[in-house]
């Protein structure tokens, strides 16, 4: 017997839920790319990606995923050989740092385990000890989809200004943009980067890369910034269709405009607030399950530090595993993997999973995708605390 019939709910980190809405925009057939209608969609474009990411800078469109915004950064920033400083809380700061490693970028890896925060004082020391300024970045993740770490980003640029180290500071936020409160300027962040397949609720294959005058003027001429990389050109475009050295993403542009129009019309401190909420309802939900079974825990401790659009969790092995296939099975709802926590043939990979509340998803999904978790839980005797879908009601009640 399964339940799982009827709509079905993809709560993986990634690529989120799309609109119908969105879909519906991208349905249509090829425009004109040289003029009319889709060159006015483009130049309104801009204005919004800027105010999405917090800054009065430049911002360069692409079309690929998360880890071509992150190339597209490395070869802006660095020429082969220059240093990077990554920071690394999870696996996607991990893999940052060797995207920058494979395009001979010389790199050192602040590593900070899989579920503790980044620690000012030791970057602020690796920066001090850094007397000829070989460090032309630091890179870090805003939020680690593996390990759902958030990293207090004001508080970096603190440790970097109290070193007097001119190191840029290069935040990926392709997990957090439109879900997580995040304000590049005022932050005194110089380069940001992002992708369309998360909180921007588009199908996956659009990058952008943000970066503030003072980046423009240090970057860019790198050896790196090969024509199609190379952000110069797409910030000031003399025709359309060299924004993307080719031919326009046109489906993925439309699909772009009818989110970013969603977002503008829910206001985008309000987006950041339902996430807030809904995270908050989902760790009401596992605080409660741990209660009854130490065996079961979010992956970070103190809230402060948990990103609001994924959690990572631990069950015990191999009920994670478990309880995913019960859910997708049973149910309906897809729950994500843990992802670099253990190695896929270790028996403890099945100790893991991710929870993606980011994009479009609201009170009910949420409640229902905890509900369902409760469900497999017990259909799975594995054991747990009572309480949880209270506990999460009760956040979902003290916060619409
Ligand atoms: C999803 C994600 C990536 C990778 O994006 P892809 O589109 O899968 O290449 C990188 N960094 C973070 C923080 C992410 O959440």
């Amino acid at each position: 017997m399964s339940l799982a019939a009827g709509r079905p709910y993809l709560a993986i980190p990634g690529p989120s839920v799309i609109p119908d809405r969105v879909l519906r925009a991208m349905h249509r057939g090829s425009p004109n790319i040289y003029g009319g209608p889709l060159l006015e969609l483009v130049a309104g474009l801009w204005p919004d990606l800027r105010q999405l990411a917090g800054t009065l800078g430049h911002v360069a469109m692409y079309i690929g995923n998360g880890h071509a915004a992150w190339e597209a950064a490395n070869a802006n920033i660095f020429s082969r050989g220059e240093k990077a400083l990554v920071l690394a809380m999870g696996q996607f700061g991990l893999s940052w740092a060797g995207s920058a490693r494979a395009m001979g970028i010389e790199v050192e890896v602040l590593d900070f385990g899989k579920s503790s925060p980044a620690d000012p004082d030791r970057i602020e020391a690796v920066l001090r000890a850094d007397a000829g300024h070989r460090i032309k970045a630091v890179l870090t993740t805003h939020v680690d989809t593996a390990s759902s770490i958030k990293t207090d980003i004001p508080v970096l640029r603190q440790a970097m200004d109290a070193a007097g180290h001119p190191a840029l500071l290069a935040v990926d936020c392709i997990a957090s943009l439109g879900c997580d409160e995040f304000r590049m300027d005022d932050w005194g962040v110089d380069v940001m980067v992002a992708a369309c397949q998360k909180g921007l609720m588009t199908p996956p294959g659009l990058a952008f890369v943000w970066f503030s005058e003072a980046a423009r003027l240090r970057c860019g001429r790198t050896d790196l910034a090969t024509p199609y990389w190379a952000w110069g050109p797409r910030v000031e475009p003399d025709e359309f269709w060299q924004y993307w050295d080719g031919t326009a993403p046109t489906s993925h542009l439309y699909g772009l405009r009818e989110a970013i129009d969603m977002i503008r019309e829910e206001g985008l401190s309000r987006v950041w607030q339902r996430h807030r909420v809904l995270a908050g309802a989902i760790w009401a939900a596992f605080d409660a399950w741990g209660a009854g079974n130490p065996a079961i825990a979010m992956n970070v401790a103190d809230p402060a530090h948990r990103g609001w659009s994924v959690t990572a969790a631990r069950l015990g092995s191999p009920h994670a595993t478990r309880l995913r296939d019960w859910c997708e099975t049973k149910a309906g709802v897809t729950l994500g993997i843990g992802l670099g926590m253990a190695q896929s043939t270790d028996p403890a990979f099945h100790g893991f999973l991710r929870l993606g509340h980011m994009g479009h998803v609201n009170a009910h999904m949420t409640l229902g995708a905890l509900a369902v978790m409760e469900a497999g839980l017990t259909a799975l005797e594995i054991p747990h605390g009572p309480g949880a879908i209270e506990a999460a009601a009760r956040v979902v009640a003290g916060g619409a």
